[in-house]
């Protein structure tokens, strides 16, 4: 491993000061990020920890704030186990908790979550051409190994899958990302945080090199009752996703009156099914309805051969998890 500094900032200020320069990186749980340097996939001239700052904590909503915020630095395993997490967001806490292991989870954070980076074996593997890991090299999976690959969204750059569970749920949930950078705060929608690959399969998300995740903020809302995520996978005990969905619905006297559901495994990003969604408004909560929203979930949808079987997968998937949802199974 290449040899790198340590730094740790006193302030988010001084912070931001350090990752402005180019080949830092932040360092929190560090689950991600070191493997990737032991594997020489990155090396950074500088490593600025972080854990130290104001940006633990899950604060409630109070008075006519009806939002939960949950700062970058809140465990994984923290948010999953939070009472009022699991009675606000149970879909949130039911993700995280299929995410990763006990023991990754209580290290990981909410905004290392975010920030980690695609699972694609040709990523990690140096000796393998990767758009991702060095522009400009080709895709090894796109006529390779390509399992766990995007079934959406993807380019002839890049055809990798965004790994994580929780994020797909924070997708549904409408959540909000506050970031800090030298010029102040600013705030970015959940399903915005994430990027397609397009042209530039290296860039993984909207966050800018000189800014920090400060918080997560999550709407309050009527979904705590009729909400599920589903994640299918090889391994039971510790695997990321083949397909996963979270769903939720509002339900009364049998008609859905709100409807959420978002992807993952399929796409470099949480992948919202917003037709889908539309469609369920008004209809009532019935599986040969939630056939036809998996059915609409499905247009644009491309296998490149080793993940083609995510075809049929991942709408029956769908109808699953809003089955679970509503209560049917
Ligand atoms: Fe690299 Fe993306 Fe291709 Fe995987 S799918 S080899 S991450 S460019």
């Amino acid at each position: 491993m290449k040899q790198f500094q340590y730094v740790r900032p006193a302030t988010i200020q001084a912070a931001l000061d350090v990752i402005s320069k180019p080949g830092s990186k932040i360092i929190a749980g560090g689950t991600n990020l070191v493997d990737l340097m032991k594997r020489g996939v990155t090396a950074p001239d500088k490593i600025v920890d972080i854990n130290h700052l104001p940006l633990k904590g899950i604060s409630e909503p109070i008075g006519n704030v009806m939002t939960v915020s949950i700062g970058a630095l809140a465990l994984n395993s923290e948010v999953a186990e939070n009472s009022r997490i699991k009675e606000l967001f149970p879909l949130l806490s039911m993700a995280l908790n299929a995410g990763a292991s006990p023991q990754l989870r209580n290290m990981a954070t909410v905004g290392g979550n975010m920030m980690q980076r695609t699972r694609c074996g040709y990523f990690y593997d140096t000796t393998m051409p990767c758009n991702k890991r060095q522009p400009g090299t080709g895709c090894g999976a796109m006529e390779g190994v390509n399992r766990m690959h995007a079934i959406f969204g993807a380019s002839d750059q890049c055809i990798a899958v965004h790994p994580s569970d929780m994020c797909v749920a924070l997708a549904a949930l409408d959540a909000t990302v506050e970031v800090a950078g030298k010029k102040g705060k600013r705030y970015i929608h959940f399903a915005d945080f994430h990027r397609l690959p397009g042209e530039k399969p290296q860039i993984d998300n909207n966050l800018a090199p000189d800014e920090l995740i400060v918080r997560v903020i999550i709407p309050t809302n009527n979904f705590s009752r009729n909400s599920y995520y589903l994640k299918i996978r090889d391994r039971q005990s510790y695997a990321f996703a083949l397909v996963s969905v979270a769903a939720a619905l509002e339900i009364d006297n049998g008609i859905i009156k709100n409807a959420r559901l978002a992807m993952g495994g399929v796409a470099h990003k949480p992948w919202r099914l917003f037709e889908a969604e539309q469609f369920l408004v008004g209809k009532t909560a019935s599986e040969e309805n939630f056939a036809k929203a998996a059915g609409l979930a499905m247009k644009g949808a491309v296998g490149h051969g080793g993940n083609s079987f995510k075809l049929k997968l991942a709408p029956a998937t769908i109808t699953e998890a809003l089955k679970h949802a509503a209560g049917l199974v």
